[in-house]
């Protein structure tokens, strides 16, 4: 692995505060599991050692030493730690950036064209820090990050970003997230909408070939696949499959067959992606595309799945395919909302995401799993297709470690799992008085009580506070650091809000055609035209 500049001795991150192979005790803890109720214990011990559950009993201080690290948890629940299963860090300095507008409009933004996109590395390594340390102080041990690089990938960038991951001790999968076709073959209609200046911008061929980035992806495996004991692992991404060639997308299938990486597509997030498969498609979705290439997976993380129909359900259920929800993101870019009970009927793994931090303004799972258990009620007057919390807790930690391909390793407080979980004081707010412990996780916020946060058995956050990462030095770092890009975001916001017009009037010549369903709710037509 290629040393980083901005490791271990940089002044925002600390030395290991305990080795990975001490021997811990966490004591007297209440337990909750998802998956397997009778591993949940009132009072229980948890040894932990090499970043591994040993034994979870009632008393287990026989197995003290004088190196053992003690945790005292009276009065405390663990429990498994939060599964991000989709998130973007390229995106982590722009919270509040933008007004909520459809996807296609809001790229242009959120991915803006051009070289001045670049960032240099050590803007990439505190970037990612800073969403990582706001997902640690939230109990999220494990993270998926389609990371995007702008204009395209480079090992001083990707070695940025994983020595973050590494240096925060979070536990992260990274795809490489490129688009390899011009950007107007992305969309219908913006051909014919276009000027001829911009038409031209928008033919030209991404700066790197698929060949390249397949090199890139070698590169990455090679480097950091299953570094820091597992903890580091890569995943392949195409972003979306309008956006590469097929030719391509086979060959990152094969990369994630070979490596059993998960494999990252953005499939009917919008109703326009759903429109362009009838206009370009030949009236097939894009999962319906995805699947006549033969490339539907069980090792597929299927991102958003809203604008799906009947067809595009019993696809994904049996390639096993698993699909990621993320509501707020949804919401944000107003895209509508998945048909979660269809889906879950026809036994489609679901996990969680928050996707990107300006398509969220945060990274709280909690948050998330609140509004994914509430805002399935608006889909049916039945209360019987409603999600309840224990399903919301499955898709987090069942549906997470699946999306991860670490089912048998993420998401359970059990021996032989990797010792991931947070600590909440039930001696709170949000837990008083204790009527139902799922719903009150769901529910109540409890984000304010998470003291203590655990990966492959190191303590990350204690009382609340980092222990990898000095914050306000990484907070004054990220304030720097981006008001030095300021000049050149101004510039390339400026050219987004040039070419927003055009991408407007083909969002809108969208809104015209068929698609045979609706995902959004209230009084609006369903069909033909605009609302
Ligand atoms: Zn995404």
């Amino acid at each position: 692995m290629r040393e980083n500049p901005f490791g271990q001795a940089d002044a925002f991150t600390h030395a290991d505060q305990n080795a990975h192979d001490q021997q811990t005790l966490i004591r007297r803890a209440r337990i909750f599991n998802m998956g397997n109720p009778s591993s949940n214990h009132d009072c229980a011990d948890i040894l932990i050692k090499d970043g591994i559950i040993q034994a979870i009993d009632s008393d287990l201080s026989y197995c003290i030493d004088d190196a053992t690290q003690i945790i005292e948890a009276e009065g405390n629940l663990i429990i498994p730690g939060l599964i991000n299963a989709h998130f973007h860090s390229p995106t982590n300095f722009l919270k509040g950036t933008l007004n909520s507008m459809p996807l296609e409009l809001f790229m242009l933004y959120e991915v803006p064209d051009g070289k001045d996109a670049a960032v240099d590395a050590r803007t990439a390594y505190i970037r990612t820090l800073l969403g990582a340390a706001e997902m640690l102080k939230l109990g999220v041990t494990s993270v998926q990050d389609d990371a995007f690089f702008l204009p395209y990938p480079t090992a001083d960038e990707y070695d940025a970003v994983m020595s973050a991951y590494r240096d925060s001790g979070i536990r992260a999968t990274v795809a490489l997230d490129q688009p390899e076709i011009p950007e107007l073959d992305k969309f219908p209609f913006l051909a014919d909408l276009v000027p001829p200046v911009l038409k031209t911008q928008l033919s030209a061929a991404p700066e790197m070939t698929a060949e390249a980035l397949i090199a890139c992806y070698h590169d990455f495996i090679q480097r950091w696949h299953r570094q820091e004991n597992g903890r580091l692992r890569v995943a392949v991404s195409c972003s979306a499959p309008q956006r590469v060639t097929p030719a391509y997308l086979a060959e990152l299938d094969k990369l994630s067959k070979l490596y059993n990486l998960p494999f990252y597509i953005h499939m009917l997030e919008t109703r326009l992606q759903r429109v362009f498969g009838e206009v370009c498609l030949d009236k097939r979705s894009l999962i319906h595309y995805v699947d006549d290439l033969g490339l539907l997976s069980e090792r597929m993380n299927v991102i958003h799945a809203v604008w799906i129909d009947d067809d595009d359900i019993a696809r994904l259920a049996r390639s096993g395919a698993k699909v990621i929800h993320n509501p707020i993101s949804n919401l944000r870019l107003g895209s509508g909302v998945m048909p979660i009970h269809r889906l879950a009927e026809a036994g489609v793994t679901i996990a969680l995401g928050s996707d990107e931090i300006i398509a969220d303004d945060a990274v709280n799972m909690w948050s998330v799993m609140k509004t994914a258990a509430l805002i399935h009620t608006l889909s049916s007057p039945n209360p019987d297709h409603w999600p309840d919390a224990t399903s919301i807790l499955n898709c987090m930690f069942t549906g997470g470690a699946e999306a991860m391909l670490q089912k048998e390793e993420l998401g359970r407080l059990e021996v032989g799992y990797a010792a991931d979980l947070v600590m909440l004081d039930l001696d709170t707010l949000p837990f008083t008085p204790l009527n139902h412990l799922p719903r009150q996780l769901v529910y109540a916020d409890v984000s304010r009580s998470v003291v203590m946060t655990m990966v492959a058995g190191k303590v990350v956050v204690k009382n609340g506070q980092l222990l990898t990462i000095n914050e306000a030095a990484l907070r004054q770092a990220a304030r720097e650091c981006y008001a030095l890009l300021a000049p050149k975001r101004d510039a390339l916001m400026q050219q987004a809000a040039e070419r927003l017009p055009f991408y407007r009037a083909m969002y809108d010549k969208s809104l015209t055609v068929e698609v045979g369903m609706n995902r959004w709710v209230g009084d609006i037509p369903a069909k033909n035209g605009k609302p």
